[in-house]
């Protein structure tokens, strides 16, 4: 069973102004990523449209869609987790979320436009952490925060790299 498209083409146009980015999510989108999410929070204003039974008529896609996004390669049974997830990780990089920006500096030099590049060193104990962690050097310790996270990316997700 498809959704009748003209409840959605009232919704969206009663909603909508002239610069509001309009996006269907669907598992047959594109594959929404750290890249999407930062261009993402660009935009003036998003309107995220989530389908439920059978997904979206074509005319959805065709007449009211700026774009579409998939949260992963499966099935959901709506579009309401793909909404979270998408307005969670736009929400975070928007001025003034997080606590203070150097936070969302750490957290994007952590990240590029990749996902796992957490480091380790949390949590170590003290006479077992890597003598550079106990330095002091602020500087030496973000290189090899940002050295173990590439390899860290490398032998987990080299695709990212
Ligand atoms: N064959 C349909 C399609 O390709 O759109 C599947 C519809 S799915 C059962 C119902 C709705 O859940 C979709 O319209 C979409 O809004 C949402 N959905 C399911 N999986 C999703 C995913 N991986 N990413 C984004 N949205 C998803």
């Amino acid at each position: 069973m498809l959704l009748k498209p003209e409840p959605i083409f009232e919704a969206v146009e009663s909603l909508a102004r002239e610069n509001t980015r309009v996006i269907l999510l669907s598992p047959a989108g594109r594959m929404f990523n750290q890249a999407i999410a930062a261009e993402l929070a660009q935009a003036p204003e998003l309107l995220l449209v989530s389908g439920h039974y059978e997904g979206f008529d074509d005319r959805v896609r065709e007449h009211l869609a700026d774009d579409e996004l998939s949260i992963g390669d499966y099935v959901l049974t709506n579009g309401a987790l793909p909404v979270m997830v998408i307005v969670d990780a736009v929400t975070r990089l928007l001025p003034g979320v997080l606590v203070t920006m150097k936070a969302r500096r750490k957290n994007r030099s952590a990240m590029g436009c990749s996902n796992i590049r957490s480091t380790p060193g949390g949590g170590i104990p003290r006479d077992e952490s890597p003598e550079v962690l106990l330095s002091g050097n602020h500087g030496e310790i973000a290189r090899w925060r940002a050295e173990q996270a590439r390899l860290r990316t490398k032998e987990r997700r080299p695709d990212l790299l």
